[in-house]
């Protein structure tokens, strides 16, 4: 394709991105993810993805994206802000991380991903291609980073220098060729805070998190029991965990966000302040069937609940 007509086509896929209320785009070629190969293998196999064997599935999909769009040619990364402001959780009796207080990302984005591909069909041509928002085996990070829109931090979380970490990523993955980005420095310094605040040592070292000891895996991905070891160790979590976001000089910078569907909705208030108080099963089910709680159902929200309660005392 000619330069010109390369040129065009980024310009306008940056435009439409901002259009649509994307924060920051950069874009990537899509290829082989070759020197993360040895990193994911070695993780995975040191367990430190606990109980989610779903990580294990499709390691060769994860590093390559022609294995999920045959003819790739480009990642074009997207972050979304949903930095609700601190007050959210500094009073409440049972706190939940902020990326969880309103609709389910998962909708509100792929909506915005959906008339993204629409866009392009219309004022491109023809473009084969895939949506993802923390859907499928794509190493969503590795590719913003690649594109530009930040470095990988200690915590293992994208930082962008403008707005933080409180941002979801998203990728398109079509067979367009485009015009790249490359990636930028790593700002973290001589920083660890985020290493020190944690208070489960989920970090066994700058950049390698052991998720199995993670808040977030105890509160949302792990079925089972909560090990006893823990027990008394993770403040009023009861859904997620910000701490290694919150300590983070670079969140700082954090914006508020401008999605409604992102609001705290009355019955995330209500769970924050109650527990789940006189809140049955059924009711659960019917009042967080569109927010990011229901992945880990009644029971789980019960289970943690009871875990802080037993800790501190509570009956
Ligand atoms: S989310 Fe919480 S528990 Fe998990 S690594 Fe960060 S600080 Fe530690
Ligand atoms: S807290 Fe410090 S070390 Fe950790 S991610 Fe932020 S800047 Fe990097």
């Amino acid at each position: 394709m000619k330069s010109s007509l390369k040129e065009k086509y980024t310009r306008l896929i940056k435009k439409e991105a901002r259009a649509l209320g994307f924060d920051f785009c950069g874009i990537s070629k899509a290829e082989k993810l070759a020197g993360e190969e040895p990193w994911l293998a070695g993780w995975l196999a040191q367990g430190y993805h606990g109980k989610m064997a779903y990580l294990t599935n499709h390691f060769d999909k994860r590093l390559d994206p022609s294995e999920l769009v045959p003819g790739a040619r480009s990642i074009v990364s997207l972050l979304y802000n949903y930095y609700p402001g601190d007050e959210e959780n500094d009073n409440a009796p049972f706190k939940i991380a902020r990326y969880a207080l309103g609709r389910d990302y998962h909708f509100v984005i792929k909506d915005k991903l959906k008339a993204f591909m629409q866009f392009l069909n219309e004022n491109i041509g023809e473009i084969h291609g895939r949506i993802f928002v923390d859907s499928a085996p794509v190493m969503e990070r590795q590719w913003a980073a690649r594109s530009g829109l930040g470095w990988i931090g200690k915590n293992t979380l994208l930082l962008n220098r403008q707005m933080g970490s409180y941002f979801f990523i998203a990728e398109l993955i079509i067979d367009l060729e485009l015009e790249y980005d490359g990636p930028v420095g790593d700002y973290c310094g001589t920083c660890s805070k985020c290493l020190d605040a944690c208070p489960t040592d989920a970090f066994v070292d700058a950049g390698v998190l052991d998720a199995s000891k993670c808040i977030s895996y105890f509160t949302i991905e792990l079925k089972n029991a909560i090990p006893e070891e823990f027990r008394g160790k993770y403040e009023r979590w009861i859904f997620g965990c910000d701490i290694c976001q919150e300590v983070c000089p670079w969140n700082r910078f954090a914006k508020r966000h401008r999605e409604p569907d992102f609001e705290m909705s009355d019955a995330i208030e209500k769970l924050q302040k109650e527990g789940l108080h006189e809140i049955t099963e059924e009711i659960f089910n019917k009042i967080f069937k569109d927010s990011p709680l229901k992945r880990t159902k009644y029971k789980g929200i019960r289970r943690n609940i009871d875990f802080l309660k037993s800790a501190s005392g509570d009956s």
